[in-house]
């Protein structure tokens, strides 16, 4: 008996010369350049059909297709790290994984099992392993992507998906040197409300983001802190990454992270966070924090330090907080250390310059 591969594999006919490579990854920013392969799998009779590795480049979509009207969208990011030896790993691909596939049940739309997931970011990456950069602080950042894809007109679940993952090399989020952001505590927006979409990585959700995020530019803020929706004063997370808050309580650095509620991302970055912090002996907690809370624990001395945390920056800090009425200045604007000795522990585990003790790395 013979079995289908899952993957065609077509390499592509017009790769960047290994000269036309070496002059995109010398200038690294984030999000611009793509590598030359990309994955496509359909999904159509109700099941995930065999999958292509080809050529970067544009989709054929039908104008009608679903997702472009009714917004079934749901995408993921991850990053694969050059290691000491030469060979490349990827950090906590099975936690993506899985968490699309919870953004794809919230959005009514199959599960892709995460074996495949697996497989196919294995292959892109195997293909375009010389996209991967090798300095510390740079990264291949994987994007993978389900679409609606039904030419129908009609506000019901798709019967027809198409997932994609494509890569993009990604430079140091920090070239010169880490520097704390200013951030917005928005009153005026709303991310995620109990029982909406909040927890799935959806594209609405980013759409619904950018006025509020246009706003906190207006103010002269990097970025948008959310708020809850019922009743306004609980710390939510920021546009694309999660929050800490380092306490000093009877003479440790506690860690603290609004709990998950159902309205915020459950994060990657933050659940490896609340995990290494005991490594460096550190404690952690997940609670409500209100925004009071944070005035007044900063103006007491007790609350030292506030960072973010996602795939893309790994970890920024946090030095300043602005809403309607107040400002607020955290640890004099100054990186602090608990928020930098993360950042470097977590770095290290990426970059396999450490030992990689919580099994967090997957070898492509
Ligand atoms: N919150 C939001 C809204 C995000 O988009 C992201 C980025 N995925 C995060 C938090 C951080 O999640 P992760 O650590 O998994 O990148």
């Amino acid at each position: 008996m013979t079995t289908t591969p899952r993957f065609v594999v077509t390499p592509s006919t017009h790769p960047l010369s290994d000269a036309e490579r070496a002059e995109q990854l010398r200038v690294l920013s984030f999000g611009r350049t793509f590598t030359d392969h990309m994955v496509v799998i359909p999904y159509r009779d109700g099941a995930w059909q065999q999958g292509e590795v080809k050529a970067y480049g544009p989709l054929m979509l039908d104008p009608s297709a679903s997702a472009l009207h009714y917004g079934q969208a749901i995408f993921e990011g991850f990053k694969a790290f050059s290691q000491p030896d030469g060979s490349i790993k990827t950090f906590r691909p099975e936690a993506n994984a899985e968490r699309f596939n919870r953004s794809a049940r919230r959005l009514a739309m199959p599960d892709l099992p995460v074996d495949l997931f697996m497989e196919a970011a294995d292959l892109l990456i195997n293909l375009d392993a010389a996209w991967v950069p090798k300095n510390v602080g740079e990264s291949l950042y994987l994007r993978p992507l389900m679409i609606a894809t039904d030419a129908f007109l009609g506000v019901r679940p798709s019967n027809e998906y198409l997932f994609v993952l494509f890569a993009s090399p990604a430079g140091a989020y920090f070239p010169q040197g880490v520097k704390p952001v200013t951030v917005w505590i928005s009153e005026d927006y709303v991310r995620a409300a109990p029982g909406g979409t909040g927890e799935a990585k959806c594209a609405g959700n980013y759409a619904a983001s950018l006025v509020a995020q246009a706003q906190a530019q207006e103010k002269g803020c990097d970025q948008v802190v959310w708020l809850d929706a019922v009743e306004r004063r609980y710390i939510e997370e920021m546009g694309g990454m999660n929050l800490f808050f380092v306490y000093q309580e009877e003479g440790k650095s506690v860690i603290v992270t609004p709990e998950l509620t159902g309205t915020l991302l459950p994060g990657i970055t933050r659940r490896s966070l609340l995990e290494l912090a005991r490594d460096l002996g550190y404690e952690s907690s997940e609670r409500k924090l209100t925004v009071q809370q944070w005035r007044d624990d900063v103006a007491a001395g007790r609350l030292t330090e506030v960072f973010a945390c996602g795939t893309a920056a790994v970890i920024t800090p946090v030095g300043k907080a602005k809403a309607n009425g107040f400002e607020l200045s955290i640890n004099n604007g100054q990186n602090g250390p608990v928020t930098m000795a993360l950042r470097e522990a977590l770095l290290a585990i990426q970059h396999g310059t450490v030992e990689d003790r919580h099994h967090w790395m997957h070898q492509v």
